[in-house]
């Protein structure tokens, strides 16, 4: 980043309600890898599918054993200053709002406080017979008891809360079900193949109808759930900027692009905005 770079950043925020949206890339400081990083791209990965999810036993099977591996250590993620930054500029400068495609919960516990999770968070599971919802947290403990002796640890955490489990102990895992009717249970996260609930995207669609400028931050704009508020954004002529490690699909609507890491970047710029 050079001085220009911040210089530019700053101008096209300062005085205007800004709306910050974040992708994976804002987390990575926080040591959850992203999907479609330089470090990242190159390792295959195959997400599950909300139809593989719901229609096959062994995926989900496959799903919590992974999860129960994973989860312990997403749960240690701490906010870097990155979410530092951006919950500074909610509380002294000029954001209104933080849409989220990330699922790991860290703007909460950075202290943002008007946040939507577009694709939901991993701290919590959902019944898909009954809705009944549960803390992943306390699953945790469910999962352990039915898997006993199921410690793996996870030395290579997927951007999904998952991690790489040897494929034989999976056959033998036990899946919960939910507490009250006995149904399958759901991360509530949205999956690949399934939509965002519409009062989620509706809120969304409020912050930006409220907004004056957009600023991304850590995200390819690959997914089209993220990318339609930057095309919206400048459909609506607002200034849109983009603080991110390498391209985006979103670069040509903006006003400005910084290429940098949001740990050094968002503070930079807070500093300045929150005087
Ligand atoms: P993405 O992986 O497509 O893009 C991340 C972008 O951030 C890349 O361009 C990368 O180069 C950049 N980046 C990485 N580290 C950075 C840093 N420190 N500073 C600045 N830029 C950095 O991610 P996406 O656009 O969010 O789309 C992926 C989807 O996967 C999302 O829908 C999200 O739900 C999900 N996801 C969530 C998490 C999480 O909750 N932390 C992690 C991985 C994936």
């Amino acid at each position: 980043m050079t001085n220009r770079d911040l210089r530019d950043l700053v101008r096209t925020l300062r005085y205007m309600r800004v709306v910050v949206l974040t992708g994976a890339g804002c987390s990575t400081e926080s040591g959850i890898p992203d999907y479609r990083g330089e470090e990242t791209r190159r390792r295959a990965r195959n997400p599950i599918t909300f139809q593989e999810f719901v229609r096959d036993p062994q995926s989900r099977q496959r799903y919590w054993a992974r999860s129960a591996v994973g989860w312990p250590k997403l749960r240690q993620a701490r906010p870097n200053p990155a979410h530092d930054a951006i919950a500074r500029l909610e509380a002294d400068g000029p954001c209104i709002g933080v849409i989220t495609q990330n699922v790991d919960r860290l703007h909460h516990e950075a202290g943002s406080r008007e946040v939507v999770e577009l694709h939901g968070a991993l701290a919590e599971v959902r019944c898909l017979g009954c809705g009944e919802r549960e803390g992943r947290q306390q699953l945790q403990g469910r999962l352990h008891a039915l898997n006993p002796g199921f410690e793996q640890t996870a030395d290579e955490l997927a951007p999904d809360g998952d991690a790489v489990v040897d494929p034989e102990s999976i056959a033998s895992f036990t899946v919960p079900v939910c507490l009250q009717c006995g149904g399958e249970l759901k991360p509530d996260v949205v999956f690949f193949g399934e939509n965002v609930p519409a009062d989620v995207v509706d809120r969304a669609w409020d912050l930006i109808d409220r907004a004056e400028a957009l600023l991304v931050v850590g995200s390819s704009l690959a997914v089209y759930s993220g990318f339609r508020f930057v095309k919206r954004a400048a459909e609506r002529r607002l200034p849109v900027a983009i603080v991110n490690r390498g391209p985006t699909r979103g670069d040509e609507f903006a006003w400005v692009k910084v290429d940098g890491q949001a740990g050094t970047v968002l503070p930079a710029a807070a500093d300045i905005l929150c005087q």
